[in-house]
């Protein structure tokens, strides 16, 4: 599946927001947001004029879009997947985003940004319930134990994350062993439970037109 590989810490100026991109340089000093806080390319420091309705929207959209690491297509799969769903169509989308298994590997501390996890477990780092798995859009379910596989334990970029797990807060919907190298899927992720600032009915709005 495709993938952004451009230049990152330029998505943050873009949506004029810190979308942790990063890993460890998101808290840090090098920060490209906290250096240029202002859009990117000759422009960018010019006036800033006040967005239109579908001007919010796209960028709304965007924001989400680039948190996740995912391409047009895909976001917009998940939203229509969403629109099939019972309950309210944007929380519905956030719910199922949170449960891809490279967000999941993000959220329980085992990698340090959403690319590093995808990369984690498209190289099939993690197992499922005992299953080695390698899709990152895999969808977790309640009660899926994820784990680091045994010859995984001392990949740098795990052990690295996990050393600095505790400066992102756990979502209440993950239990986490970090001795152990798992964690458990203990509920759905809830709307309460994603901590960025997210306005999701201009998402549903961008995409009802
Ligand atoms: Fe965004 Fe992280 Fe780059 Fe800062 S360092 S601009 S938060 S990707």
């Amino acid at each position: 599946m495709a993938r952004y590989t451009g230049p990152v810490c330029r998505l943050c100026r873009r949506e004029d927001s810190q979308l942790y991109l990063k890993g460890d340089r998101c808290f840090s000093t090098k920060c490209g947001y906290e250096r240029r806080p202002y859009p990117p390319g000759q422009h960018g420091q010019g006036r800033r004029r006040r967005p239109s309705d579908y001007g919010q929207q796209l960028r709304e959209k965007q924001k989400v879009k680039r948190m996740y690491g995912l391409m047009e297509k895909q976001f917009r799969g998940y939203y229509f997947r969403a629109t099939r769903m019972k309950g309210v169509t944007g929380e519905n989308l956030l719910q199922l985003l949170e449960r891809r298994l490279d967000n999941a590997v993000l959220r329980m501390g085992f990698a340090a940004s959403h690319a590093e996890a995808r990369q984690l477990a498209r190289h099939g780092h993690f197992t499922i319930n005992g299953k080695r798995v390698d899709i990152p859009s895999y969808l977790v379910r309640v009660g899926d134990v994820i784990e680091v596989r045994e010859k995984s334990r001392k990949v740098a970029k795990v052990v690295e994350a996990i050393a600095k797990s505790d400066r992102s807060p756990r979502p209440a919907w993950l239990e986490v062993d970090k001795d152990n190298f798992k964690g458990k899927v203990t509920a759905l992720p809830a709307r309460s439970d994603i901590a960025a600032e997210i306005d999701e009915q201009l998402i549903v709005e961008l995409y009802s037109k």
